[in-house]
């Protein structure tokens, strides 16, 4: 297995493994960047088929964290974490106890939370190992309606930018995945007066958004084609391929789902269509920010306020992208890299 030479590594500052006979941990944390602070990042728990598949996606999205951060303006490094097995048979109290105390041996170089796989609940539990976990029940609790309210932000910017509507009354948006992010966003959405098109591989998350906000059931299959304003990505990362641009009628997509893109060259195809591209990363970045406020102990009110300026970030990047007739995600990337080169030199005091 080649690690240093490989594209998702990038220069990670550390890759650390951790195990525990006796509980049956296995976890890697990839620390890539902690230029602006310490690296934050969730923890993600699932049954990754090889070792070298949980190390991929270790890499992937401790980076995607920096870039997330750097462009949120979070005091904040990038880093994530995986425990392999399965969340449903191997999540043990005394599993989590020996991963909290790895984490604390990391020494707040990085500083976990709930990701897939691991829950509000369990990080009341690292709690008790570590100072170095965020997001728990008496705190911030689960990031995901910070998430969609940061995600309902984009939207409103892109169709602003895209389609010079200041209000959503009447867009047509087609949401894929109605799960922690995707329900919350649906209903600010149809509070705003959007037409809602959804999808789920799970029928009962579909009826319930179909009774409550009078949605249009689509399959998973058809979703793509929907003749919607927006396709807003809520369930899994690539779902922007070769396969599914061919069939996106929207103008717009802005959603949840991390690395929607499947390759970067995606992004440049959605630019070269001229379908508009919120960056996964600066529109999900609500729940990053929650995390990140949380010993701030600022109020709900007051982060999703913070939140909202997801909205100008968004329109700076796609301002310049037009400017510079250059993809909304390579734009990104070089604001994020920009505030990388910067440093921050704000180190917070876990
Ligand atoms: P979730 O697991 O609660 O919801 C995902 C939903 O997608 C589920 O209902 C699932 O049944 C559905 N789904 C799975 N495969 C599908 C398919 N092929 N077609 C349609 N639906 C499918 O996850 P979530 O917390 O709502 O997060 C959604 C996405 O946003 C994920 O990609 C996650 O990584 C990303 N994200 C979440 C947060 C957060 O705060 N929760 C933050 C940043 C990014």
């Amino acid at each position: 297995m080649t690690v240093f030479v490989s594209s998702d590594f990038d220069h990670h500052e550390q890759v650390i493994f951790g195990s525990h006979r006796e509980s049956g941990l296995r976890c890697i944390v990839g620390i890539h960047s902690t230029v602006r602070g310490p690296a934050l990042g969730g923890c993600r728990m699932w049954d990754y088929p090889s070792e070298a598949e949980a190390l991929r996606d270790v890499l992937r999205l401790s980076r995607g964290m920096t870039y997330k951060a750097a462009v949120a303006g979070l005091p904040y490094g990038g880093g994530k974490a995986v425990i392999i097995g399965n969340p449903r048979t191997k999540k043990t109290g005394a599993l989590l106890r020996a991963f909290g105390k790895f984490i604390d041996s990391l020494g707040g170089r990085y500083i976990t939370a709930e990701d897939v796989g691991t829950t509000v609940a369990d990080m009341d539990i690292l709690r008790k190992e570590t100072r170095f976990a965020r997001g728990f029940s008496d705190g911030s609790g689960n990031p995901s309606p910070a998430t969609a309210y940061g995600v309902f932000t984009a939207i409103r910017t892109a169709v602003e930018h895209k389609l010079g509507r200041r209000d959503l009354t009447g867009i047509k948006v087609a949401v894929q995945g109605i799960g922690n992010v995707g329900l919350t966003l649906c209903q600010y959405l149809a509070e705003a007066g959007a037409e809602l098109f959804v999808t789920d591989v799970q029928p009962e998350a579909v009826d319930e958004v179909v009774r409550s906000f009078g949605a249009t059931a689509i399959t998973t299959d058809e979703i793509y084609a929907v003749d919607a304003d927006v396709f807003a990505p809520c369930a899994l990362g690539a779902v922007i391929n070769d396969h599914t641009i061919e069939q996106l009628r929207a103008s717009i997509v802005a959603g949840a789902a991390n690395n929607q893109l499947s390759e970067a060259r995606h992004g440049e195809e959605l630019w070269r269509r001229g379908i508009l591209y919120a960056p996964d990363y600066v529109a999900n970045a609500g729940g990053v920010i929650d995390v990140a406020n949380e010993e701030s102990g600022f109020s709900q009110k007051k982060v999703l306020k913070i939140v909202e300026g997801i909205g100008p970030t968004l329109k700076q990047i796609f301002v310049r992208a037009d400017t510079d007739k250059t993809p909304t995600c390579v734009v990104a990337d070089r604001l994020a890299e920009e505030r990388l080169s910067q440093g921050h030199g704000a180190m917070i005091a876990a």
